[in-house]
């Protein structure tokens, strides 16, 4: 591999990858006519002159002293001091299009799981037991799609979780989910996100209007702005063999 450039500006239309919870994969496009081949966050200390990349940022999200940029990673120098920069907004669009499924469709199993609950976990935005927050260990967002994996083991059954004949309801539960998720989508409820500030390291919230009230999830991602964008959006349910793990895969369209 040859050497490859990163470019910080100003401002710019481009979402890194956030390596502390990385959901969502970076945008890809041009800077100054050149393919950006990644883009990722990095942080570099107020006086200091090395910017720190990702995995290798020595210090946690929002320390004082400590400035977080976007870079954007090219395959040659970025000539000039003024450049245009084009984001591939068809993916983006995608991407944005699986972050509001992904987000919908948590939910949306939330409230089908919330009878296997025995003991009283925090709620979601709905009042549902928050499965997702609870047992999640990993998301990842696609293209008009999502894949949330969670880990069912013996630390959620000690927080009251019921995994008996999970295997058998999974047809039930995913049509559900799915039953739950056309009723919000033709309820065309807006969707926004609310920021603090416009620093790359601001809490932002996704926020959704939908028909039974409105809920919050701490998101770093991109968003359609209404739930009818989607269009359509089916999500798939899959046990590990030894039932130890949960994937739900999301599909738009
Ligand atoms: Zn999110």
């Amino acid at each position: 591999m040859g050497d490859r450039y990163g470019t910080i500006v100003a401002e710019t239309p481009f979402h890194p990858l956030d390596h502390t919870w990385p959901d969502q994969p970076a945008d890809e496009g041009t800077i100054g006519g050149l393919a950006v081949v990644d883009c990722v966050t990095g942080a570099v200390e107020e006086g200091g002159e090395t910017v720190h990349l990702g995995a290798d940022i020595p210090v946690r999200r929002g320390t004082p002293g400590w400035n977080w940029l976007v870079v954007h990673v090219t395959d040659g120098p970025v000539p000039g001091r003024e450049v245009e920069l084009a984001v591939d907004e068809a993916r983006r669009r995608a991407l944005s299009a699986g972050h509001t499924a992904c987000h919908l469709t948590a939910l949306a199993l939330n409230a089908a799981l919330a009878g296997r609950w025995r003991k009283e976990i925090p709620a979601d935005g709905l009042g549902h037991p928050d499965f997702d927050q609870t047992a999640i260990t990993s998301s990842r967002i696609l293209p008009d799609g999502s894949q949330d994996v969670y880990r069912l083991g013996k630390s959620l059954r000690r927080k009251g979780f019921t995994a008996e004949g999970l295997a058998e309801d999974l047809p039930g539960i995913a049509q559900r989910v799915n039953d739950r998720l056309k009723e919000w989508i033709a309820a065309d409820a807006p969707v926004w996100i609310d920021s603090p500030g416009s620093e790359l390291t601001a809490r932002r919230t996704w926020h959704c209007g939908l028909p039974e009230g409105e809920v919050a999830i701490p998101c770093g991602g991109t968003h359609l702005s209404r739930t009818s964008r989607l269009g359509s959006v089916t999500a798939t349910l899959e046990l590990s063999g030894d039932g130890s793990e949960l994937t739900m895969h999301t599909t738009v369209g």
